[in-house]
């Protein structure tokens, strides 16, 4: 598996394009992460872009990237209902209204997304920050995207939006820590490969504290 973390803004959650042809979470400002794209690939030949939440900083830019494309946008069905929701995609926060952005795949907990060469990402429903938030695991690498489910270093993602969870937070890191993870690429933050497993259980201890 390719990975490439483009850099959009300090501002923006983080953006993954995997294989020059899915794109996992899209950042707010489509012109700049189209012009990543193409630094990496042909925008034409990207298949995919999947969303690991609803949250606006990761989807703002996904109906342009879209459009321009010919990709599909997928997440979790528990999300799907929450992507123009001004309140549940946390636009407001943000001064923007949501895009008007359509979910043409829905996701539930266990879904393989195949890659080349026999890879695959497997979509893990990881509830607690969002109701429909997911990470993606790929076992050949040992990689996971973890959204803003965990971050590096034992840091969780927050609970206190609308539809957020701290008890289903806790059980979806749970979830995490039966995974051999030895990369993590966050939603939010540095990528990191220094031993993940210790620090998603510092998340599952941070998570149980609150
Ligand atoms: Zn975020
Ligand atoms: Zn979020």
């Amino acid at each position: 598996m390719n990975v490439q973390q483009l850099r959009i803004s300090p501002y923006d959650a983080n953006t993954y394009l995997v294989n020059g042809k899915i794109l996992i979470d899209t950042s707010m400002k489509p012109d700049r992460l189209v012009q990543q794209i193409k630094e990496h690939t042909d925008i034409h030949n990207l298949e995919l872009i999947i969303l690991t939440h609803c949250h606006y900083d990761h989807t703002a830019s996904a109906s342009h990237i879209a459009t321009t494309s010919g990709a599909h946008i997928a997440i979790h069905q528990d999300d799907a209902p929450y992507l123009n929701d001004d309140i549940m995609s946390v636009a407001y926060i943000f001064g923007h209204p949501t895009p008007d952005i359509k979910a043409d795949i829905t996701y539930q907990d266990g879904d393989i997304i195949p890659l080349d060469d026999g890879e695959a990402l497997e979509v893990i429903h990881t509830p607690g920050h969002t109701p429909g938030g997911i990470c993606l695991y790929e076992p050949v690498s040992k990689s996971l995207f973890s959204g803003d489910t965990v971050f590096p270093d034992g840091s969780i993602g927050r609970t206190d939006f609308s539809g957020g969870s701290a008890r289903d937070l806790s059980r979806s890191i749970e979830k995490l820590t039966h995974f051999d993870v030895q990369t993590l690429y966050p939603g939010h933050g540095p990528v990191t490969d220094d031993n993940v497993k210790r620090q998603i259980q510092l998340s599952l201890e941070m998570a149980r504290s609150v």
